[in-house]
């Protein structure tokens, strides 16, 4: 689907700084560009362009990319729209695709599915307004207060009972059984032929991609039936937590009113719309994704979460607003009286009550905390040092330092602490997390273990926890010296083959990020010229790699660059090396002199007497700073070994 020379070509008409600048106001900040970040919501500008490389990242979330990423995110588009975008734009043709027919194939299967979705919903949308069998259906949704206008609107409809419905009619139509089952539409008989319809005798929501093409359905049954709601299976069109329903209808006024209500079910985001609050969508009966979360916050940095008030309804909320705040987000929670859902109560008391109390909402720390406070007795310490433990996953997953400060300083008012005993309490069960406590940044994150609540994300987790590069005034030196070579060596095949001819066997072990990109770009380098960063970055897999990539192409490197400061990262790197193969050989030879084997040790200390002398020679060399030392004490220079 991909062709390289064409996405380089446009690569190189476009100017990422020109494209993002239409969604995002930038300011000039030496050799780079920064604003605020659209992916996250921010105060203070995090979001940094490079025009030298043609990157973005955000130091608030994590996100970056190059300029395909960027109007992927932002437009929520594919790849392929992305390119025809921005081909458009740089005035590239595209030549007609070459599929592969497992390309072809799919494609097929995908337009055909989408026609098939199409399909359906008119045929149950037709059979809810004018089938005799329909009638319970019609009375049940206007006694549940729904006028014909929102129905019409989310495109409801009806199966009837029976079992061939839709199966019978959309093979009339020429639609392969096989083609039906695949989209989840009809299921095998069991111990014999034939098929018969998933959905019977329930109401029908299709739910609509965010361009508003029905891609799955949900069914909802007229009396206490088991289950209440029953959903369209994963399909090549449709994977839960990916859509956001009601979306397609919400989104304008998302983007126009700033902020998103998020509500459990399908009639709470319709009983929404007939009040007049358009801005509702539902995360589709699972609990909320990080990818919703990410498709909900490209049209607005504010949420007010409103699922309904029983047990899991808070669970789902908590959940929710955890992801949430994670990626950035304002959240109120609405908490609406006698266990309300929105739909029952909008149909009581209407939208003007409604949104008084949603101005009236507490934010999500602040919900959180009433719920801990009603379970600990907050008058004695011990209730207080319960509380702060429990809040502090939520305390800890806000990526904003400002946001972070000012609810430990709201808290301490709260619960009668002072700062600094909350702030040590943080510490104290951050020391083994990944914490974003200012002062406390810096690890590693391949050995973060996750608080509980992050623990089921890593998936969001890897993104949002590599906000950047490591501090680098506390900085290893050897990382910086790969950081440097890195954003050199991405200009040309050239470079990189300088690097690793000075380098020669002389490398000290990488691990994490940095050995990931370095490999992709040893192995895009022997492919052919040009620049390499595209490729590079296709080349990568985690999320955690990505983001430190980003983060390196967005600094300000490029008048640092010059000859001298490459051989230094180079020397930097050998000297690196050194230390790792003494410490190699000073292994061998203790087991050796344990051991008693004279013969081998004879031949093994002259190599490490010279090891030891070039080490001194290069330490004097490089002045001042005291490598070995630092190195000596990171685990590593043990060798690798448990010792
Ligand atoms: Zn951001």
């Amino acid at each position: 689907m991909k062709d390289p020379q064409i996405v380089e070509e446009i690569r190189y008409r476009i100017d990422i700084v020109e494209i993002v600048a239409d969604y995002v106001s930038l300011k000039r900040q030496g050799g780079r560009y920064t604003g605020l970040c659209p992916f996250h919501s921010e105060k203070t500008p995090s979001f940094t362009v490079s025009r030298e490389k043609q990157y973005f990242h955000c130091f608030g979330c994590g996100t970056g990319g190059d300029v395909f990423t960027f109007v992927m995110l932002r437009e929520n588009l594919t790849f392929p729209e992305a390119l025809k975008k921005l081909a458009e734009r740089a005035g590239v043709t595209l030549p007609e695709q070459k599929l592969t027919p497992t390309q072809q194939a799919l494609r097929t299967a995908v337009e055909q599915g989408r026609a098939l979705h199409r399909r359906a919903a008119e045929l149950f949308f037709r059979c809810l307004r004018e089938d005799t069998r329909a009638r319970q259906a019609r009375e049940y949704l206007s006694r549940r207060g729904l006028s014909d206008t929102v129905t019409v609107a989310f495109g409801l409809g009806y199966s009837p009972p029976g079992w061939d419905f839709l199966t019978e009619r959309l093979v009339r139509e020429g639609y392969a059984p096989e083609e039906l089952e695949q989209f989840g539409l009809i299921v095998p008989r069991q111990g014999a032929d034939g098929y018969y319809d998933r959905f019977r005798n329930r109401i029908m929501f299709p739910i609509f991609d965010a361009q508003g093409r029905p891609v799955a359905f949900g069914g909802r049954v007229l009396d206490d039936e088991i289950p209440k709601y029953l959903n369209s299976p994963e399909t090549p069109l449709y994977k839960k937590g990916q859509h956001l329903y009601g979306l397609h209808k919400a989104g304008p006024a998302i983007r126009e009113k700033g902020i998103a209500i998020l509500v459990e079910g399908y009639m709470d985001v319709i009983a929404c719309h007939q009040h007049d609050i358009p801005q509702a969508v539902a995360s589709l009966g699972t609990a909320m994704t990080p990818e919703q979360g990410r498709l909900l916050l490209r049209y607005a940095p504010r949420v007010l979460i409103c699922y309904d008030a029983d047990r899991a309804g808070i669970e789902a909320t908590v959940k929710a607003g955890e992801i949430l705040t994670r990626l950035g987000a304002q959240i109120q929670v609405l908490t609406l009286p006698d266990g309300k859902d929105p739909d029952e109560f909008l149909q009581k008391h209407g939208a003007s009550s409604f949104w008084q109390m949603a101005d009236n909402a507490p934010a999500f720390f602040s919900f959180c905390y009433s719920r801990v406070a009603s379970q600990y007795d907050l008058t004695t310490v011990a209730g207080k040092v319960a509380a702060v433990r429990e809040l502090a996953p939520q305390l800890l997953i806000i990526p904003s330092a400002i946001e972070q400060e000012a609810n430990i300083q709201w808290l301490a008012r709260e619960i009668r602490l002072s700062e600094a005993a909350i702030m040590e309490e943080l510490r104290g069960l951050s020391r083994n997390t990944k914490s974003y406590l200012r002062g406390d940044r810096k690890e590693n994150p391949r050995n973060t273990n996750y608080t509980s609540a992050q623990k089921n994300e890593t998936e969001s987790s890897a993104s949002t926890v590599v906000k950047g590069l490591p501090d680098r005034t506390n900085g290893d030196r050897q990382e910086q010296a790969w950081r440097y070579l890195i954003y050199w060596m991405v200009g040309t095949p050239e470079r990189v083959r300088w690097v690793f001819e000075r380098l020669g066997n002389e490398i000290p072990q990488v691990q994490g990020p940095l050995q990931e990109i370095l490999e992709a770009l040893v192995a895009v380098s022997r492919e052919g010229q040009g620049v390499l960063v595209g490729r590079v970055a296709e080349g990568l897999v985690a999320e955690e790699t990505k983001a430190y990539f980003s983060a390196l192409l967005v600094e300000d490197l490029e008048g640092a660059l010059q000859e001298s400061v490459l051989e230094d990262c180079v020397n930097t790197l050998r000297y690196g090396w050194l230390v790792e193969e003494i410490a190699r050989l000073e292994i061998q030879v203790e087991a050796l002199s344990r051991s008693g084997d004279m013969e081998a040790l004879q031949r093994l200390l002259p190599q490490l007497s010279n090891l030891q002398q070039a080490r001194s020679r290069a330490a004097r060399r490089f002045g001042a700073m005291p490598l070995g030392g630092r190195w000596e004490q990171r685990p590593w220079y043990k060798g690798g070994t448990t010792e």
